[in-house]
Formats: structure tokens, sequence, C-alpha cells
């Protein structure tokens, strides 16, 4: 897909707003929804989405919403932090197909590392057992 394009309305994540599929969540409110990655590079993989723009990506983010948005991205991103420990964690975003991307509504990628723990290619990991995800999301969700 490309860099810019028509916003899919039915696409996963805002499906997920919707409660149309389900999500693992570990926050939510006005302006973001936050639930873990079904196919994680890591333990503890979570995206951050915000809830109710039309936003491709964060090119197409109305730039007054980007603050308010990024605010969530960092408190969640502490949230796993104080509840998985790791030794450290990566914040990434992809802008188009070309560029990695393959959810058409903007997200961002917190992954915790650890210092003797590889993390798996993007979309080179395998789907997550549900009951796994959901004792992670349960930590992170108490680290609020
Ligand atoms: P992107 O490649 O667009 O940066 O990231 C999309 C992410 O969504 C990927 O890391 C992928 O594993 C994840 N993903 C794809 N389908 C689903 C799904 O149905 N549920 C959840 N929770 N994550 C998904």
């Amino acid at each position: 897909m490309a860099l810019h394009g028509e916003y899919d309305p039915d696409n996963i994540f805002a499906k997920m707003v919707k409660s149309e599929i389900p999500a693992i969540k570990v926050y939510e409110d006005d302006v973001a929804m936050a639930f873990m990655d079904i196919f994680p590079q890591s333990e503890g993989h979570t995206l951050v989405i915000p809830k109710h723009e039309e936003a491709r990506n964060l090119l197409e983010m109305p730039p007054e919403k980007l603050g308010p948005y990024m605010e969530r991205v960092q408190k969640v991103a502490k949230a796993v932090e104080a509840a998985l420990k790791p030794d450290g964690v990566t914040v990434m975003q992809f802008n188009g197909g070309p560029a990695g991307q393959t959810v058409f509504h903007l997200h961002f990628h917190i992954i915790p590392r650890w210092s003797d723990r590889p993390m798996s290619g993007h979309g080179s990991s395998g789907q997550a057992d549900p009951a796994d995800l959901e004792a992670v999301a349960y930590k992170i969700r108490n680290a609020f």
C-alpha cells in the first residue's frame, strides 16, 4: 500500500476500536488504545493507536492531535517498562508499505528488549498463544 491513499474504516485496528474484533487491551482512553501485538517481536510487544483519527500513518495525523497521542505512547511505554523490567525499549513506527507498514491505521510499536534475547524481525514472528498474551497484558495493565 502506498504512503498516501484512502483511509479504510474497516481496517483491523479500526474494527478493534469499534469492538468488532477482539483485542487484548492494556490501556484505553478518549485519545488512544493500546493492545498486545498477536505476532510479538518480543514478550510484551504492544501497539498504541489513536482512537478517533482516520490517519493511515504519522504523516497524515493532524499536528494538533499528535501531542496528546504521543503522551499516550510514552505512558504505555512506561507501563511496559514498569511491568516487564526490560533492559531497553524499542519504539518504532512505519509509514507506507515499502517502509514495512502492514496495517494502515497509525500505530506505534512498543517492544521491550533484553540484552540476552534477540528481537524477532518485523513480520517474521509466529502468532502468540492468546493465554500468554493475556498473562503479559495483565502485568502491563497493573503497571499504570
Ligand atoms: P505494521 O507492520 O503496520 O507496522 O504493524 C502492524 C502490526 O499489527 C504487526 O506487528 C502485526 O503483528 C500486528 N497485527 C496484525 N494483525 C493483527 C491482529 O489481528 N491483532 C493484533 N493484535 N495485532 C495484529
